[in-house]
């Protein structure tokens, strides 16, 4: 089992590089590409420092409750997430998780590759489920 997200078999890792392949064949899948990628993220701490995580979370709340598009958020942190611009470093380098161990509702196993349309559906209930767990979690 994945310590961290708590998928059997630690077999997310490899759904995670699936979904992105996905993406990047066919942009009907790439739709929710940065809610795969936070919402995944976010679930594995460990890849993440302290401000990176919160980072992620801020990063999903735009996308799901303020519901605002990818390339304007990116827009407007443009200042934080530019690279040599960004005042704090996202990925970790000690690669220990950076919040408690926890109980996730749904994995990235839960979201389905059949079509586009159940796979944006699956995505969208997978990242909003993992930002209402994470709400109360300190980092
Ligand atoms: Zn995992």
């Amino acid at each position: 089992m994945c310590d961290e997200c708590g998928a059997p078999d630690k077999t997310c890792e490899a759904r995670f590089h699936e979904c992105l392949a996905r993406e990047f064949e066919n942009p009907a899948f790439g739709r929710v590409h940065n809610l795969t990628v936070s919402a995944y993220m976010l679930q594995h701490s460990s890849k993440l420092t302290s401000e990176g995580w919160l980072y992620e979370r801020d990063l999903l709340r735009e996308f799901i409750i303020n519901d605002m598009p990818p390339e304007q958020v990116r827009k407007e942190r443009k200042d934080e997430v530019d690279g040599g611009k960004r005042a704090f470093t996202i990925k970790s380098r000690t690669g220990q998780p950076v919040i408690a161990r926890m109980e996730w509702s749904k994995t990235i196993l839960d979201v389905r590759l059949e079509g586009s349309r159940q796979y944006c559906e699956d995505v969208i209930i997978w990242a909003s489920a993992t930002l209402a767990d994470s709400e109360n979690v300190s980092a």
